[in-house]
């Protein structure tokens, strides 16, 4: 799945807690090529062409009134690398002065290579739906599971600011699912285990699903001390 044009489906004008110690706005884009049971932007990956688009001109006009405000851009999703004009599209956001974090499911290791190559991002936010051996299960799609190896290495060898993340919930991930993952991502910068919300998903079933309790969450987190920097619970 690729587009040849960048589609920004949504903004969300100023966030406090996506981009780690910044002031950001959101840019959503349409489209993903996982396809997530437990993801709640159902329409933004499923049914894109169905949002209304902002045009590029518009939210770049945005930008300038808010440099005073804001330090970065989030760009988030759906997938934002799967739209083959992403890089044009920073180097526009770049120029005017704004910091850029990217938040990805890593399947495109081919464009991400590119964007940080060519300087582009300040941050990398990506996600670890599983154990590379229960991916397909958790991200809903047969996977690339070299893709998936490859982003890791280009986010860690960088030298650019990033974080890994995953949703969890008892259905998909156990105790030892946590530390496997632990192991394999052992020495990274950081580590975001996240709550999964059982309001609005990608598959009906998982809204009847349960949560991870505060103290499983926190158990987990001491559990993967060891293997991160800096491992944290985001409820
Ligand atoms: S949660 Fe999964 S399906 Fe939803 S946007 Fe992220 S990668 Fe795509």
């Amino acid at each position: 799945m690729a587009s040849d044009t960048v589609d920004i489906k949504g903004l969300q004008k100023t966030s406090l807690i996506d981009y780690p110690g910044k002031v950001c706005c959101v840019v959503f884009f349409g489209g993903c090529d996982f396809r997530c049971p437990f993801c709640y932007n159902i329409d933004l990956v499923l049914n894109p062409e169905r949002l209304p688009t902002i045009p590029e001109e518009e939210f770049l006009e945005f930008l300038k009134k808010r440099k005073k405000w804001l330090d970065g851009v989030c760009l988030g999703g759906g997938e934002p690398c799967i739209h083959q004009d992403l890089p044009e599209f920073i180097k526009k956001m770049k120029n005017l002065g704004f910091l850029v974090k990217l938040d990805t499911n890593g399947s495109k290791p081919e464009m991400l290579g590119k964007l940080l190559k060519e300087n582009l991002l300040d941050y990398i936010a990506m996600d670890i739906k599983a154990p590379l051996e229960k991916y397909d299960n958790a991200a809903g799609v047969k996977v690339d599971k070299r893709a998936i190896q490859k982003s890791i290495d280009l986010i860690r060898n960088s030298g650019v600011d990033y974080e890994f993340r995953s949703t969890v919930l008892p259905r998909l991930h156990s105790k030892q699912d946590l530390l496997s993952i632990g192991k394999w991502l052992r020495g990274s910068r950081r580590f975001f285990i996240q709550q999964f919300r059982n309001e609005k998903t990608m598959n009906p079933e998982f809204q009847k699903e349960n949560v991870f309790k505060p103290e499983e969450l926190n158990g987990f987190k001491e559990m993967l001390k060891p293997y991160f920097k800096e491992v944290e619970v985001r409820a």
